[in-house]
């Protein structure tokens, strides 16, 4: 089976060619381009989706190219269909509809952070793990039971990539914006005491991102630092509560903050303790991706028909627990 994926949720326009044999996956080809807001800004969704139109045709071609096949080589094609920024997810949706139906290939509505999770199982080998999803849409712990992700914790305001680039863009960085603190936090570990919000299994990010903006008015490198401590300390402790509760023996994290060096640290420490294998997806495949669409649509194509036209949504804020996992 050949499928496209379509990737355009947020910042990232991408287009991915994987081809399925058996429960295998091989990408053939994975190509994005990402929109980048001035210096300080945010992600505004019509510049982000005029990028996602312009970019889209050369980004498609690219990828067909680099297969090395023809859209009418292609078995099914997919596309995120939610959760994300309304005009964004629409870019998508209306290239995978154009060409489905043209084409007359299968077209299959994908849930994002399914997408995140599919392609992690699938390049770290992980079986029934305890998921950490942290990017910039997602924070959340979920374990699978009866054909559905369910949530062990979330976040209760801003992501932890909300956090990350929101602070980092206060002190002048570009979004996104993990790298850069990542960066600056290594020159140091002067730890500046921060609120610690964890309440249940939930945490709450937005008394550390004020406290955090006003320690760098005067230390950026104590800032970085103490914000990652304390932020990842706080996901750590509820990783290692849903790990008790759960039994689980598998620990994935997935999404575009699993790029972290410290993050991955603290949290084998946790798997440690717990005597839990550890998983990281690889770093080229954390942020967005085509090819985790892809793989998602390849894997209900196996239970499933593609979607009728009219059935072929965006949906903002479509929740991953709300979605019945067919295959
Ligand atoms: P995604 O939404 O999955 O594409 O993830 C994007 C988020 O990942 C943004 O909030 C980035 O700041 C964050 N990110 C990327 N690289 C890193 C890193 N090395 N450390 C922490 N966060 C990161
Ligand atoms: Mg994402």
């Amino acid at each position: 089976m050949l499928g496209l994926g379509i990737e355009s949720t947020a910042h990232t326009f991408s287009c991915a060619v994987m081809e399925k044999k058996n429960s295998t996956g091989k990408i053939l080809s994975d190509v994005r381009r990402i929109y980048r807001p001035p210096d300080g800004e945010g992600i505004h969704p019509r510049e982000a989706s005029r990028h996602h139109i312009d970019a889209g045709p050369a980004v498609l071609s690219e990828c067909l190219a680099k297969a090395g096949i023809d859209i009418g080589n292609l078995d099914i094609i997919s596309y995120a269909a939610g959760p994300g920024l309304g005009p964004c997810l629409r870019v998508g949706a209306v290239v995978a509809r154009s060409l489905s139906s043209y084409y007359k290939i299968p077209i299959y509505p994908v849930n994002h952070a399914l997408g995140h999770i599919e392609l992690g199982k699938l390049l770290t080998g992980a079986r029934n793990p305890l998921v950490l999803l942290v990017s910039g849409g997602h924070t959340m712990l979920l374990a699978f039971l009866n054909k559905q992700w369910r949530v062990f914790g979330e976040t209760l305001d801003i992501t932890l990539g909300q956090l990350l680039d929101q602070f980092g863009r206060s002190i002048g960085f570009a979004s996104p914006c993990g790298r850069d603190i990542e960066s600056l936090a290594s020159n140091t570990s002067e730890y500046i005491q921060l609120p610690y919000s964890v309440k249940g299994n939930d945490v709450s990010f937005s008394g550390l991102l004020s406290a955090a903006k006003s320690v760098a008015k005067k230390n950026k490198n104590g800032a970085c630092f103490s914000l990652q401590e304390t932020a990842f300390a706080m996901m750590s402790e509820a990783v290692e509560r849903a790990l008790s509760f759960t039994g689980k023996k598998e620990l994935m994290v997935v999404g575009g903050v699993a790029a972290n060096k410290r993050l991955s640290e603290m949290l084998q420490d946790v798997c440690k303790r717990h005597g839990c294998k550890f998983f990281v997806v690889p770093l080229k495949y954390a942020g967005d991706c085509g090819s985790q669409i892809c793989w998602t649509g390849l894997l209900e194509s196996q239970a499933k028909p593609g979607a009728k036209m009219k059935d072929t949504f965006v949906t903002q804020s479509w929740r991953l627990d709300s979605v019945v996992v067919p295959y």
